[in-house]
């Protein structure tokens, strides 16, 4: 079977002994012995592994490599088996936290049922872990556009604040709204409206860096949170995206009407939002004031303090044409 085994033992004859063993089961299809316990770790992070022999030795602490095991969560179920060569040996080995112990000397069909046992659990683990991520990914994911869902709008954007307020570097929030989209799908269908989603939803991630956690936030309007990033900065993102748009028309049907965002940009510093919600209503704001603008255009909130004539800051996007 395609099953890789680890072997840990100081002693050679033991070792020999050992991978013999191993063979004689049929169950691996690698069998590596270490030099030592710390050869484990590169090991493990740069190979598969599905179980680790070591040979216990009365005289010897080996609990450090095991307890580092045992506190990694990704390998705190691998298989290992300890091999000892008397009753106290065999105890010493649970003791230390093995999943088995068993005799050197012990009957070959007997070591192969047992090991047998714990690679089919190992297996089963593996799999349901592999179940559990892509669950999670699902739960975390926008069917439509494959973009972050609203849990991860509501998690990203509180860990971009609590960074601002430990680092001081400032984030920015962009709040993008298509426009005069329930036209178009009154023109043109939901199916072609999806189609156009779909094509927003991708000039938006390849516009933003990896950084920054792109969202659909409900309907036809998406988020951007960017961490370590200031409004001008945020501005630029902006400006990217009316023009990402604009080039992702071209792979569309041609004939449609023309699809265009209008983006509502706020900026949390030390001085001013620390609050999420207040940072999602500011970028709203702005939003609104673009819509009311014009449309096609972004606009960036600013605290009315500074001057009443940067209450908002302007940037007019190029019209866009969807399709041709
Ligand atoms: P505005 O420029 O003011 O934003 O106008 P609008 O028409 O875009 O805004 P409104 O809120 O009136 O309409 C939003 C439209 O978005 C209506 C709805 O059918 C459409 N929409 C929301 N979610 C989806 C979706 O998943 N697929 C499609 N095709 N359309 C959607
Ligand atoms: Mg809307
Ligand atoms: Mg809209």
């Amino acid at each position: 079977m395609n099953h890789t085994a680890l072997i840990i033992a100081t002693d050679q004859n033991k070792k020999t002994q050992m991978v013999n063993h191993l063979s004689a089961t049929g169950l691996f299809s690698q069998i590596k012995p270490l030099k030592s316990s710390a050869a484990l770790f590169k090991h493990l992070k740069s190979k598969r592994t599905d179980m680790v022999c070591w040979a216990i030795e009365p005289k010897k602490d080996q609990t450090s490599w095991i307890d580092k095991l045992h506190a990694d969560e990704q390998w705190h179920d691998l298989p290992l088996i300890a091999f000892a060569e008397d009753q106290q040996g065999l105890i010493s080995g649970f003791q230390l936290g093995a999943s088995d112990s068993v005799h050197v000397e012990i009957d070959p069909t007997e070591l192969s049922a047992r090991m047998n046992r714990h690679l089919e659990r190992w297996q089963r683990l593996l799999e349901l872990r592999k179940s559990k991520e892509q669950l999670q990914q699902l739960a975390l994911t926008d069917p439509l556009t494959q973009l972050g869902n609203r849990t991860v709008f509501d998690s990203s954007i509180k860990r971009a604040s609590a960074c601002m307020q430990r680092s001081g570097s400032p984030y920015s929030l962009l709040m993008i709204d298509l426009d005069h989209f329930k036209k178009f799908n009154d023109n043109y269908g939901h199916q072609a409206g999806d189609t156009v989603l779909r094509a927003v939803a991708n000039a938006i991630k390849t516009s933003a860096r990896d950084a920054d956690t792109c969202c659909r936030y409900g309907g036809e309007e998406f988020a951007i949170i960017l961490p370590d990033t200031n409004a001008v900065n945020a501005e630029v993102l902006a400006t990217r995206i009316h023009r990402q748009i604009a080039r992702a028309s071209h792979h569309q049907p041609a004939g449609r009407m023309a699809i265009t965002v209008s983006i509502g940009i706020s900026c949390a510093d030390q001085n001013g939002a620390a609050d999420p919600n207040q940072l999602i209503e500011e970028a709203d704001k702005a939003l609104y004031q673009a819509k009311n603008n014009g449309r096609n255009r972004s606009k960036t909130w600013q605290p009315k303090c500074f001057s009443p004539r940067l209450h908002f800051v302007q940037t007019v996007a190029p019209q866009l044409v969807f399709g041709t």
